[in-house]
C-alpha cells in the first residue's frame, strides 16, 4: 500500500466504476468487495483509514445479544453469520473470548442462560462454543475480582474479539492486492454532476493541497456519521439521516480486572449493557448510548459519561477503580440511522440502510462491525444496478484478509500484521537495533514503525500510535512518551526534517491529552 503509487494511479484512470468516499469499516468493505467483483475501485478517506468510528468500538465481533433481548432476531442472526466468517477469514485480528452474566438469584441464572442459548442455537453451525450455567467457585476462578457477596453464579457463552483499526488496515491491504487504489488523506469536497446525475467527485489532497476532479459511473458514500455532509453536497435540502449517539470506553491496567474472562453486565442503570473485556493485556470497560447533534472527528467523553462507567463497573467489581487508574479514554460516534418514533438512540436500529438519491448518489450507514462485510455486499449489488455495471455475485464470503495465517496466534507479538510478522522480523535480523521497544511498557518495537510506514500508509506519529499499533488507546501518557521516537524514525522514512518532528511530537501530545482523565 503506498501512497505516491495511488495517486498516480487516479491521475492515469479516466473514469473508475466505482468511487468510495470513506475509509473506516464500511468503505473498505466496499472496496474489498468491489475489486474482488472486479471493478475498478478507488476509495478516498480525508483522515487516516479508521480514523473516525471504526477505532473506536468496543471491539467485539458479535450478534449482540442486547439485540436479541429487543427482538431483533434478524439482524443478531446476520451478525452471528458475519462472526462466524470474519474469525475464519481473519484469525490473526480475531479470537473467540469467553464472556460471562454474572447471576445474584437463580431466577436471573434461569433468564439469561435461556436467552443465551437462543443466541448460541441461531449461530448454528457457526457457534463459537456452547452456553453453560457455572457456579460461583468457576466463575471466581476466571473472573477472580469480581465482587464475590450475594453472587449466586453465572451464564458464560462465547463470543468474538478484534482489534478495530488493525482490521481496517488489513482491509485496505485486501482492497489493494486485489487492485482497488486505496489512499488517505483525500478527502471528498464536492460532487460533480452532469444533467442531474453524480458522475464524480472533487476531492482535496489534504497532505498536499492540491485538488483533483475525479469521474466515477458510481458513486458511494460510506462516510459514518459524516454522510449528511456528502449528502448536502448532493441536495442540501434532504432531511438529515443519522442520529449520531456517542459511546465512551475506560482502560485500566489488567490487575484491576485479572483473568482471562470478560464481564458482561446486562442491566445498567440506564438499562443497558455494559463490557469490561482483556484487550492487549489491558482491560477496556464501556460503553454508553448519548445522543449528541455535535458531530467531531474528535468527540470526547462527557463527564458523567466516565461517572457512569466507573459507577457501573465498581458495582460488579471488588477491586474498585478511580478516575487516575484509568489510563486512557476514548470516545465514538454511532452512525444510528434516524428512527421517526423514537427520541432514544439505544432503541435506535443498528441495521444498516442504503439510500440511493435522485441524482444516484448512494449512501449507506448504519449496521456493526461485525456486519461490515454483509453491508458492503448490499452497497456494491446496488451500485452496481445503480451504475449499470455487469452484475457480478458478490464473492467475500470465504476471501481471507490480507495477512491471514492459521499459524498466527492472535495476542502474539506483531500476531496483529499476520503473515507480514515474518517480514518484520527479517528487518530486525537485518538490523538488531529494530528491536528496541518504543515504550519500555509495551511491544511494541521499532521495525514496527518503520513497516507502517512503508506498508501501511502511516503518515504521522497519530497514524502510527493511534491505529497502527494501539497505544494512543492503551495508555495514552505512554503515547505521548513514545511521540519524539516514533517522530524521529518516521521522519527518517519519509523525508521530514527536525520542524516536521517537533510539530508532530507537539500535535500528538495535545490530541494525546484529550485521551486522559483530568482527576
Ligand atoms: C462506542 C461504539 C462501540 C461500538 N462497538 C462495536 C462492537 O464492539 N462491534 C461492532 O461490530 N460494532 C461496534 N460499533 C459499531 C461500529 O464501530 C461502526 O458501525 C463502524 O465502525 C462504522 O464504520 P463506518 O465506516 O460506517 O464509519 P467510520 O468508521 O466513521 O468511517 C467513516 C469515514 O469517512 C471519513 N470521511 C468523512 N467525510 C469524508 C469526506 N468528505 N471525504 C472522505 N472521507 C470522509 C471519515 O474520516 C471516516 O474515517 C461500535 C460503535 C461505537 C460508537
Amino acid at each position: 500500500m503506498n501512497r505516491k503509487s495511488a495517486i498516480e494511479k487516479i491521475q492515469h484512470t479516466a473514469v473508475w466504476d466505482m468511487i468510495v468516499i470513506g475509509g473506516g469499516a464500511t468503505g473498505l468493505g466496499i472496496a474489498v468487495d468491489a475489486a474482488k467483483r472486479g471493478f475498478s475501485v478507488l476509495l478516498l478517506e480525508k483522515n487516516d483509514f479508521a480514523k473516525g468510528t471504526s477505532s473506536r468500538s468496543t471491539k467485539l465481533v458479535h450478534g449482540g445479544v442486547r439485540y436479541l433481548a429487543q427482538g431483533n432476531l434478524k439482524l443478531v442472526m446476520d451478525a452471528l453469520r458475519e462472526r462466524g466468517f470474519l474469525l475464519k477469514n481473519a484469525p490473526h485480528l480475531t479470537r473467540i473470548q469467553q464472556f460471562i452474566i454474572p447471576a445474584y438469584s437463580y431466577w436471573q441464572q434461569l433468564f439469561y442462560g435461556t436467552g443465551l442459548l437462543i443466541y448460541d442455537l441461531l449461530s448454528n453451525k457457526l457457534s463459537l462454543g456452547r452456553t453453560s450455567i457455572i457456579g460461583k467457585k468457576s466463575l471466581l476462578r476466571v473472573m477472580p475480582s469480581l465482587e464475590g457477596r450475594k453472587l449466586k453464579g453465572g451464564i458464560a457463552y462465547s463470543d468474538g474479539q478484534f482489534d478495530d483499526s488493525r482490521l481496517a488496515i488489513a482491509l485496505a491491504q485486501t482492497a489493494t492486492d486485489l487492485g482497488a487504489t486505496v489512499v488517505n488523506y483525500f478527502g471528498v469536497i464536492g460532487l460533480i454532476k452532469e444533467n442531474g446525475k453524480v458522475t464524480g467527485v472533487e476531492a482535496m489532497n489534504e497532505i498536499e493541497d492540491i485538488t483533483y476532479s475525479i469521474l466515477g459511473k458510481t458513486v458511494i458514500n460510506a462516510t459514518g456519521v459524516f454522510v449528511d455532509q456528502v449528502i448536502g453536497m448532493d441536495d442540501a435540502k434532504t432531511p438529515a439521516m443519522v442520529m449520531p449517539s456517542q459511546g465512551v470506553h475506560l482502560v485500566v491496567s489488567k490487575k484491576f480486572f485479572p483473568g482471562s474472562g470478560a464481564l458482561m453486565i446486562p442491566k445498567t442503570t440506564d438499562g443497558r449493557v455494559l463490557f469490561a473485556l482483556p484487550w492487549h493485556d489491558s482491560v477496556v470497560i464501556g460503553t454508553t448510548d448519548t445522543p449528541l447533534n455535535i458531530i467531531s472527528e474528535e468527540p470526547i467523553a462527557l463527564d458523567e459519561e466516565i461517572e457512569f462507567i466507573l459507577r457501573n463497573f465498581n458495582q460488579y467489581n471488588a477491586l474498585k477503580i478511580t478516575r487516575s487508574d484509568v489510563l486512557s479514554v476514548f470516545a465514538g460516534l454511532r452512525p444510528l440511522v434516524k428512527a421517526s418514533n423514537t427520541g432514544s438512540t439505544a432503541l435506535a436500529s443498528r441495521d444498516h440502510t442504503i439510500l440511493v438519491s435522485k441524482s444516484n448518489l448512494i449512501t449507506i450507514t448504519g449496521g456493526k462491525w461485525t456486519t461490515y462485510r454483509k453491508m458492503a455486499k448490499d452497497a456494491v449489488s446496488n451500485a452496481a444496478f445503480v451504475g449499470k455495471l455487469p452484475i457480478i455475485k458478490c464473492s467475500t464470503r470465504n476471501l481471507r484478509l490480507h495477512g491471514y495465517s492459521s499459524q498466527i496466534k492472535y495476542g502474539d507479538q506483531f500476531s496483529s500484521f499476520g503473515s507480514d510478522a515474518e517480514f518484520i522480523i527479517k528487518m530486525i535480523e537485518a538490523q538488531p537495533s529494530l528491536s528496541e521497544k518504543i515504550h519500555p511498557d509495551y511491544e511494541y518495537c521499532q521495525a514496527e514503525v518503520i513497516w507502517s510506514v512503508q506498508n501501511e500508509m502511516a503518515m504521522n506519529v497519530e497514524d502510527y500510535l493511534a491505529r497502527r499499533c494501539r497505544l494512543l488507546f492503551l495508555n495514552a501518557r505512554a503515547a505521548i512518551e513514545s511521540a519524539p521516537l516514533v517522530a524521529q524514525l518516521m521522519a527518517k522514512e519519509l523525508g521530514k526534517d527536525a520542524d516536521w518532528q517537533q510539530e508532530q511530537v507537539s500535535d500528538f501530545s495535545e490530541l494525546a491529552s484529550s485521551y486522559l482523565i483530568k482527576v
